[in-house]
């Protein structure tokens, strides 16, 4: 709903039953808002109401100020989807205007809309997927490991550039065993992005392990170089080196690697790439997810291609995948008894996931378009919002724009953002803050912290952050909805 059709809504109780059955029937959203001179709800006003007057044989000249008074059923501007929902549900209601302190209606719930729900991302099958799972049933290929689990793995390693890949349960056990590879033990420091999905980190914690954070830059989002380069040398006057730097590539776009890489090989620690948001997203060219000694990807449901839970660990040095590979299996030793000298995991992907992940990857540079094209029309259709900051996109990056991100400028910003994300959500759309940044969560309390600059960039961009909606199979009507409602709560929380 445009600010225009909500103004179409809005009339005076001088109106004529005629007028208002006129105006019913242009906005065709089955209720007028009935508002006092002062801009207060009067009440509201449904083809129903207009039934029953006709009943009572009142005129079509009749002002709707003269119908019986009926007080408004409404709820506050702190109302959630949730409780929107049961009022309408307890009352039998199909619409809720939402008033602010004053008595003014801001906005109206519609349980229409309710109903047709919009998801911040969603899985995207195509066709290809089907028969890759029923080759699977076919072949009777549903034990874990299996034909598409090489499939899978070959084709992905192609896809990105990388020698060697492992397929896994998912993106959280291909960190948990890369950082197992790259030979961390408990007590050693890890570095590692503060702003990102908390499934980054938590490995570190599995592995007994200290992480100590790196703030991001505010052109890319991503790790901050300058303070990487400050928490290397802390770590060297201390001579407690990290054993390894996770760097993360955030809502589908590349930290900037040629500026990071180079600092982990200057200080002797191998750099392992945590690109379950950014598959098929490029750094000057190549792949991100290919630069680090190990990269990993995610196929949770999500991300920008599925197989509904799933990972993949990928490197350049066979010895590394191969060793994967047998920590995911409980650590097997090639004997027909099951010799086991080490601890191990049961980490691999089934064969049944690895055919659905065999047909995503056909439809990977398609989702990439698709997810590109999304944010192409939210920045187009909001251009002329000034508080709104997409998330940047460098030269020589290409983003998947897995999520579309923006920042609010200006002051306030956390308030405006928790406004403009409820706004949201009383239409049934799912959008979110910008993840919270490792160094705030309480799980990590304690962990050390390098920022950029001496400043916080992860934690203005959590204050100020909100993700859309950007899943690649979202309609164009869906889009709208979602522009339409932005611009109002936009507006909203700028009042
Ligand atoms: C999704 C995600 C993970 C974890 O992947 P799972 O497959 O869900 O275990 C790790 N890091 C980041 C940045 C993610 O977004």
């Amino acid at each position: 709903m445009t600010a225009d059709e909500f103004k179409a809504l809005c009339v005076p109780a001088s109106c004529t039953l005629r007028q208002a059955l006129a105006a019913l029937n242009d906005t065709g959203r089955g209720v007028l808002l009935v508002l006092h001179p002062d801009g207060r709800l009067r009440r509201t006003l449904t083809d129903g109401d207009l039934r029953r007057a006709a009943l009572q044989s009142l005129g079509d000249s009749t002002q709707v100020a003269q119908l019986p008074e009926q007080a408004p059923i409404t709820v506050g501007t702190d109302a959630t989807l949730a409780s929107g929902l049961a009022v309408l549900d307890q009352h039998q209601i199909d619409h809720l205007p939402i008033v602010d302190a004053q008595g003014r209606v801001v906005d109206v719930m519609f349980r229409r809309e309710l109903s047709q729900r919009i998801w911040l991302s969603s899985p995207h099958l195509g066709e290809e997927e089907t028969a890759f799972v029923e080759d699977a049933f076919k072949t009777n290929w549903i034990a874990p490991l299996g034909p598409h689990v090489d499939g899978f793995e070959r084709e992905l390693a192609a896809h990105v550039g990388v020698k060697h890949a492992a397929a896994l349960s998912s993106g959280t056990a291909a960190i948990h065993l890369a950082l197992l590879l790259l030979g961390v033990k408990p007590g050693d420091p890890v570095f590692c992005s503060s702003l990102t999905f908390v499934g980054s980190c938590n490995p570190i914690l599995y592995c007994a392990a200290q992480p100590v954070f790196i703030d991001s830059e505010p052109h890319t989002w991503n790790m901050s170089p300058s303070a990487l380069l400050h928490a290397f040398e802390a770590a060297r006057r201390e001579g407690r080196m990290p054993r390894c730097v996770i760097v993360v590539n955030l809502y589908g776009q590349s930290a900037d690697i040629d500026a990071i890489a180079p600092l982990c090989e200057r200080y002797g620690v191998p750099l392992l790439e945590d690109a379950a948001e950014s598959l098929g997203a490029l750094y000057k060219g190549r792949a991100s997810g290919s630069f680090g000694r190990i990269g990993i990807y995610s196929f949770n449901g999500n991300k920008i291609i599925t197989t509904s839970g799933g990972g993949m660990l990928v490197a350049d040095d066979p010895a590394l995948v191969e060793r994967a590979r047998k920590l995911a299996t409980q650590a097997r030793e090639p004997a027909a008894h099951y010799e086991h000298v080490e601890v191990g995991f049961n980490y691999r992907m089934s064969n049944v996931l690895a055919g659905i992940g065999r047909g995503q990857l056909r439809v990977l540079e398609q989702r990439v378009m698709q997810r590109r094209q999304v944010f192409e029309t939210y920045r187009s259709a909001l251009l002329d919002q000034t508080q709104i900051q997409w998330m940047p996109e460098p030269e020589g990056y290409r983003s998947t724009r897995w999520l579309t991100c923006f920042t609010l400028a200006g002051v306030n910003a956390q308030a405006r953002r928790n406004l403009v994300l409820r706004a949201l959500e009383r239409h049934s759309i799912e959008a979110r803050p910008v993840w919270k940044p490792m160094h705030l969560q309480p799980l990590f309390q304690g962990a050390p912290f390098f920022g950029h600059e001496g400043g916080d960039v992860s934690a203005g961009m959590f204050e100020a952050g909100i993700c859309l909606p950007s899943g690649s199979n979202l309609t164009a009507d869906q889009q709208t909805r979602v522009i339409e409602q932005l611009r109002r709560a936009l507006a909203l929380a700028a009042a």
